[in-house]
């Protein structure tokens, strides 16, 4: 069966979408992108990914597609046309089509791509077990609050910590951690939460934004800083916030075993309180 996917304002068959080998995403990874989840056929914090999405259009100098203003609309479509219960809608803009130069083209019409993926998010392995992570060098660029498609560094980290037996990778600055290779990073110390504060050094998770304001409003304690993986692997829990996971347990950091080596109670209360919440809101 094959999928609709959306390319520069036509719905067509996935063999059929094609774009140009000279789009900027392909050639420079001039792009940027959004990953919005969907449960029970519902858009999650739609509102959050588009404002995030503008931002980074905004900090590249990079022109909004004609269809900006239809995205809602377009993906909903896309979530009906391919059936989606569970699972999420990737969205891609590139800065367009030109002949290969470093200078940004002018007047170039950005390129659009959406597809869906239909994928378990709700019970899975990962949930009920918690994940394993290992610390690796934070090799990447500067600028990780841009949600850009520079994406070689933390899928390598992906594959450095399945080498190794675990499931994702820590990244570590200056002895601290920043974020995981697709996530935000949490630790949790005596009720405490813990995640590294806001700045260009990771990027802003539309997930760790609702999350901190849930456990805010539940009257958990929350301290946004940095921490190093040695006081992670001595904390009581730890976990990862992302769209596409949620809140995913921890529950080993390079070989050690976290609190009791089992999911936390902090990070299953907040996962529930987050897919409460976000079924409630999801358009
Ligand atoms: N950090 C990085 C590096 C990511 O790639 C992601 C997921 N795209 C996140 C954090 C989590 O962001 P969000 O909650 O918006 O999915």
């Amino acid at each position: 069966m094959e999928r609709t996917v959306f390319v520069n304002g036509e719905y067509l068959p996935e063999s059929q979408a094609t774009v140009s080998i000279f789009d900027r995403g392909f050639l420079m990874a001039d792009a940027v992108y959004e990953v919005t989840s969907v449960l029970d056929g519902k858009l999650l914090e739609f509102a959050g990914h588009l404002k995030r999405l503008e931002r980074s259009l905004g900090e590249l100098q990079m022109a909004k597609p004609k269809d900006f203003d239809n995205l809602l609309e377009i993906h909903r479509e896309l979530v009906s046309r391919n059936g989606v219960d569970q699972g999420g809608v990737y969205l891609q803009i590139t800065r367009g089509v030109a002949d290969r130069d470093f200078a940004f083209p002018k007047n170039v019409e950005t390129t659009l791509v959406m597809f869906t993926q239909a994928k378990a998010i709700l019970d899975t392995d990962a949930v009920a077990n918690g994940i394993k992570v290992i610390s690796i060098d934070d090799l990447r660029w500067g600028r990780r609050d841009i949600k850009t498609t520079q994406l070689l560094y933390p899928s390598m980290g992906k594959m450095m910590a399945k080498a190794a037996g675990a499931d994702d990778a820590w990244l570590v600055e200056d002895g601290q951690v920043t974020e995981g290779t697709s996530n935000n990073a949490y630790i949790v110390k005596d009720g405490k939460i813990i995640t590294r504060q806001l700045s260009n050094d990771i990027l802003h998770g539309i997930t760790r934004a609702s999350v901190l304001r849930y456990a805010d409003e539940a009257q958990m304690k929350v301290e946004e800083r940095s921490f190093t993986i040695a006081e992670a692997q001595a904390a009581d829990e730890a976990f990862i916030t992302s769209a596409s996971t949620f809140v995913m347990p921890v529950v080993e950091i390079d070989g050690a075993a976290i609190g009791t080596g089992t999911p936390g109670t902090v990070a299953k209360r907040l996962r529930e309180i987050y897919i409460e919440e976000s079924r409630k809101k999801a358009i």
